[in-house]
C-alpha cells in the first residue's frame, strides 16, 4: 500500500463565509407539529398547479425538440419579450435586450458579484439586510459595510456622508416589502438614494421579488426609473413569490455593460436557465392571467397578515415593537429593550412549544440585535397562525 495524501480543504471563503442559519433553523423545524414561521415559503396551496402544468404540457406537445434543447445564455425571447412588456406597463420602459434571463434572482447577485466586485471592494447593505445577498457578496470577497436605516429603510444622508468614508462600488437593496423587515422604501427616499448614486458614483442593485404582492396602500415606483440612477440601476426581478419558486426563474434588467459582463458570468456558471422552464412561463403569460392570479395571492396574504397582527400583541412581552407590512411575506419584530431577550437563544424553547421563527442576529452584517426576529406570516393558514402566536407566547413567558 504506498502512503495516501489527503486532498486540499475546500476554499477559504466558505468557512469565513459559513453556511445559511436559516436552512440550518429549517432542518431542525421540519417536523411538521411544528407552526414554522421561519422558512420564507410561499404558500403552496396557492400556487397554479393546473395553469402551470397547461404550460408545460402545451410546450412539451408542441415543440418538444426545443423545449428540451440547449438555449441562448440570454434567454428566449418569448420570455424576454413578455418580461420587457411587463416591466415597460410598470412605467419603466424596457425592451427584450435589456434583460437576462437567470436561474432565480439569487442567481443574479452571484453574477454580479463575479462581473462586478473585486476582492476588497466594499459593498453597502442594508442594516438588517437579505441573508442570502451577505453570503454572496461575502463570498466573493466584498468587505460588507450597513448603511443605517429606520423603520422607512435607507437613510440617504447617512448614506451620502458613509460613501466618502468607504468608497463603495455598490448599494444592495430590497426597497419593496424588505426581506427581513417588510419595511418599504418611500418615494421621496428612493429619489434621494438615486440622487446620492448619481453624483457619487455607486451601482444600485434593486432587488424585487416582493413588489407585486402588496394588499394595501400604492405602488411605489422603482429606484430604476428616476432618471438619473437609470445608468447605474441594476433591477432584479422573479417569479418565485408570484409563481412558484421550484421553477428557478428570475431576470435582471441592467445596462449594456453590465449586462453582457453578468452573461459571460452566466456561461461559466450554467450556460443557460432551463429552455422548458422559460418557454412554459412564457407559455403561462400568454395563456394565463398572472396579475389576476397575484390579486387573489396577495388579498389572501393580506388576510394572514391581520391574522398574525392580530395575535402578536398577545404573543410578545410588554414593550414590543413589530413592523405593518403592507405586502410580501415578512414581518420584523423587536423584544423590548426591559428584561434579557435574546431570540437566538429563546428559540430552541420556542421549537420546545412547536413554534419557530428566525432569529434577527444573522441579518444584521455589523453588530447584531439580538432582541430582533423574522416572522414570515404567509405560509400557514390564519387558524394556524393564530395557534402558532399562542405557542409562541408560551414559549416567550415560560
Ligand atoms: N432576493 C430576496 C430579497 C429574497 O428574499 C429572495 C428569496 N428569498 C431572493 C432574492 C432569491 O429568490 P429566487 O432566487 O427564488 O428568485
Amino acid at each position: 500500500m504506498t502512503a495516501t495524501v489527503p486532498p486540499a480543504s475546500p476554499a477559504a471563503r466558505v468557512a469565513t463565509t459559513g453556511g445559511s442559519p436559516i436552512r440550518a433553523i429549517l432542518a431542525v423545524t421540519a417536523r411538521p407539529e411544528v407552526i414554522n414561521f421561519a422558512g420564507g415559503l410561499p404558500a403552496p396551496e396557492l400556487f397554479d398547479t393546473d395553469g402551470i402544468a397547461a404550460a408545460f404540457a402545451h410546450v412539451l406537445a408542441e415543440n418538444p425538440r426545443r423545449a428540451l434543447q440547449y438555449s441562448t445564455t440570454e434567454g428566449e425571447p418569448a420570455l424576454r419579450e413578455a418580461l420587457a412588456a411587463r416591466t415597460t406597463a410598470r412605467s419603466l420602459p424596457t425592451t427584450a435586450d435589456d434583460l437576462l434571463v437567470t436561474t432565480g434572482s439569487q442567481q443574479a447577485l452571484s453574477l454580479l458579484a463575479t462581473a462586478l466586485v473585486e476582492p476588497g471592494d466594499t459593498v453597502f447593505v442594508e442594516n438588517p439586510c437579505y441573508l442570502a445577498a451577505l453570503q454572496t457578496f461575502r463570498f466573493a470577497g466584498a468587505r460588507v459595510v450597513p448603511v443605517p436605516c429606520d423603520a422607512d429603510g435607507i437613510d440617504p444622508d447617512a448614506l451620502d456622508a458613509l460613501v466618502t468614508a468607504h468608497r463603495p462600488k455598490l448599494l444592495y437593496t430590497v426597497p419593496t416589502f424588505q426581506n427581513p423587515t417588510g419595511r418599504t422604501l418611500p418615494a421621496d427616499r428612493r429619489a434621494a438614494v438615486a440622487e446620492v448614486a448619481a453624483r457619487r458614483g455607486l451601482w444600485i442593485v434593486e432587488d424585487d421579488p416582493y413588489g407585486e404582492l402588496r394588499f394595501e396602500g400604492d405602488r411605489v415606483p422603482w429606484i430604476a426609473a428616476h432618471e438619473g440612477a437609470r445608468d447605474r440601476t441594476v433591477l432584479l426581478g422573479s417569479f418565485s413569490k408570484v409563481m412558484a419558486p421550484g421553477l428557478r426563474l428570475g431576470w435582471l434588467r441592467a445596462p449594456e455593460e453590465l449586462r453582457r459582463a453578468c452573461a459571460v458570468a452566466k456561461q461559466a456558471a450554467d450556460l443557460h436557465t432551463p429552455t422548458v422552464n422559460q418557454l412554459a412561463a412564457a407559455r403561462y403569460l400568454a395563456d394565463s392571467d398572472l396579475d389576476a392570479h397575484v390579486a387573489k395571492v396577495a388579498a389572501e396574504y393580506g388576510t394572514r397578515r391581520d391574522a398574525m397582527l392580530a395575535g402578536l400583541a398577545d404573543a410578545l412581552p410588554d414593550g414590543s415593537t413589530w413592523t405593518r407590512p403592507e405586502g410580501g411575506m415578512f414581518l420584523w419584530a423587536r423584544l423590548p429593550d426591559s428584561g434579557a431577550y435574546d431570540s437566538t437563544a429563546l428559540l430552541s424553547k420556542a421549537v420546545e412549544h412547536e413554534v419557530a421563527y428566525v432569529p434577527g442576529a444573522p441579518f444584521h452584517s455589523a453588530e447584531p440585535d439580538p432582541r430582533t426576529l423574522r416572522l414570515c406570516f404567509v405560509t400557514q393558514t390564519p387558524r394556524e397562525i393564530a395557534e402558532g402566536l399562542r405557542r409562541l407566547g408560551r414559549a416567550l413567558r415560560g
